[in-house]
């Protein structure tokens, strides 16, 4: 399969390279422009590894021995091997995709990236080690380090904000344990921390120092594709259930960052499978709502940190390759990026506008009601959500429309118990922890095991550094390696 820049069509390069690249030389994202003659049907009777394996070996046809992959990446990782169960709450369905190792969605693709990368490395007989490089709004960084840790071949660097993550976020990263995981947090938002790392992409390492760069964003194809699944196995589910007849169209609501989770139902769609409209759910930082609405994008903004802060984001990678795929045009995605960097905002034309909105709808919600709506599902229908999760419900009760609505629910109320127990109208105090156990009294919800150990481990990534240092930090780190 062809994968090419989002930004020119030559040169392509196969699936094996684009996964071990992450990003294409000119800075645009990897794409294919072929995603139809799927046999989505019969995709659709098989068990969730089975429709993995299926999927990623379509997407991923270079990478070789796929099955197997899939295998050692899923079995026995999540807490069952369905890996993310679809739950029915009031006239809605949730989509829990939060049950794997670190209680986020991120594990679906960052359980398979590393497969993904070591399969592409031998095939591709390199001899350097892998070097991953993440900026993390909070959960990539744990999902990735989880997912990489001790993984022969690779090693992994983990920037995060250091305002911009919640306190059980921190400590499931600061925690992390093994010989190849460095993390360190960087002063600045998101954006910031992304740029820093965009940077040293584009600046590359010494071609003689061992290792070469990856990346476990959601902008490397290897992170977007294992994400595809999902949207198979919740349709597969409401036809097993006899919600819907085959053929129906279902709506996908999805709490939007880096736009990955959302493009990967997107290609769903493309594959066949019937997607009514996917619903580009948003925080106050309503950046991807403006633009759906208007088609200007326009990042010049105040940031906004919220209590949803996984998607605190400004600059939304994935929507690059959303751009392609709808105007498969290289030199007009190339125009829009070149003044995203040179104006910080864009406008597209009136026919790629047209497409975006026959496609997706749109919808943003601030805090208090993200709050409102955690108390309001709790009380009313007993069932407890994040807050990421709150934004794309309270979005959801917005929609008109007459399918069946699949929300997807991307991390465990867990992750944010502050906000989450303050939001069912309990007082909160400073102790994160204590509040996690709080959170547990009041609801008999569940804690999941790893975030319960949490407390008692020992803390092992203290480094705090400037945007400007990220650079130095990485090379002095790769030479420390060697
Ligand atoms: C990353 C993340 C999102 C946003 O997903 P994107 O693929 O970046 O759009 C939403 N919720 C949670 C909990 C996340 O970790």
């Amino acid at each position: 399969m062809n994968y090419h820049s989002t930004r020119s069509n030559l040169p392509t390069t196969d699936a094996a390279k684009a996964v071990l690249q992450g990003l294409a030389p000119d800075g645009g994202l990897f794409v294919t422009d072929r995603y139809e003659d799927f046999d989505w049907e019969g995709t659709l009777r098989l068990d969730t590894l089975g429709m993995a394996k299926k999927i990623l070996s379509t997407l991923l046809p270079e990478i070789q021995n796929m099955d197997s992959l899939v295998e050692k990446a899923y079995r026995g990782k999540f807490e069952t091997d369905e890996l993310t169960p679809l739950v029915s709450v009031a006239d809605r369905y949730v989509l829990e995709l939060f049950r794997g190792p670190t209680s986020a969605f991120k594990d679906v693709a960052l359980s398979m990236l590393p497969q993904l990368i070591t399969a592409s490395r031998s095939q591709e007989q390199v001899r350097d080690e892998i070097l991953i490089l993440t900026a993390t709004s909070g959960d990539t960084g744990k999902a990735a380090l989880a997912g990489f840790c001790d993984v022969p071949g690779t090693k992994i660097i983990v920037f995060y904000p250091d305002a911009g993550v919640s306190a059980v976020q921190k400590a499931q990263m600061v925690t992390q344990e093994g010989s190849n995981v460095c993390v360190c947090a960087v002063r600045g938002n998101f954006d910031d921390t992304q740029t820093g790392v965009k940077k040293i992409f584009a600046a590359g390492v010494p071609s003689d120092c061992g290792v070469r760069l990856s990346s476990a964003n959601s902008i490397n194809i290897g992170r977007l594709a294992p994400q595809v699944v999902y949207y198979f196995k919740a349709y597969a589910d409401l036809l097993q259930q006899g919600r819907i007849c085959l053929g129906d169209k279902v709506d996908y609501v999805v709490p939007t960052g880096n736009f990955g989770d959302i493009l990967a139902g997107y290609l769903a769609k493309r594959m066949g499978l019937p997607v009514g409209k996917l619903v580009c759910a948003s925080n106050r930082n309503d950046v991807l709502t403006d633009f759906l609405r208007t088609g200007t994008y326009d990042r010049r903004r105040p940031f906004y940190r919220t209590i949803s802060p996984s998607m605190d984001i400004l600059v939304s990678s994935n929507l690059e390759r959303l751009l392609y795929l709808l105007c498969e045009d290289c030199d007009e995605v190339a125009g829009y990026m070149r003044e995203l960097n040179e104006n910080g905002c864009y406008t597209v034309s009136d026919a790629l506008l047209k497409k975006l909105q026959d496609e997706f709808s749109y919808g943003c919600c601030d805090d208090e009601e993200t709050k409102r709506t955690i108390g309001r599902v709790w009380k009313e229908n007993g069932y407890l959500m994040d807050t990421h999760t709150a934004v794309a419900w309270c979005v959801a009760e917005d929609q008109k429309t007459d399918a069946p609505v699949v929300v997807l629910s991307t991390a465990s109320a867990y992750k944010f118990p502050a906000a989450v127990l303050s939001a069912l109208g309990e007082e909160v105090c400073e102790d994160e922890f204590e509040v996690m156990r709080r959170l547990n009294e009041v609801t008999k919800v569940p804690i999941p095991k790893a975030l319960a150990e949490l407390k008692s481990k020992t803390v092992r990534h203290t480094d705090v550094i400037d945007r400007e240092q990220m650079q130095s930090y990485v090379l002095g780190k790769i030479d420390h390696w060697n």
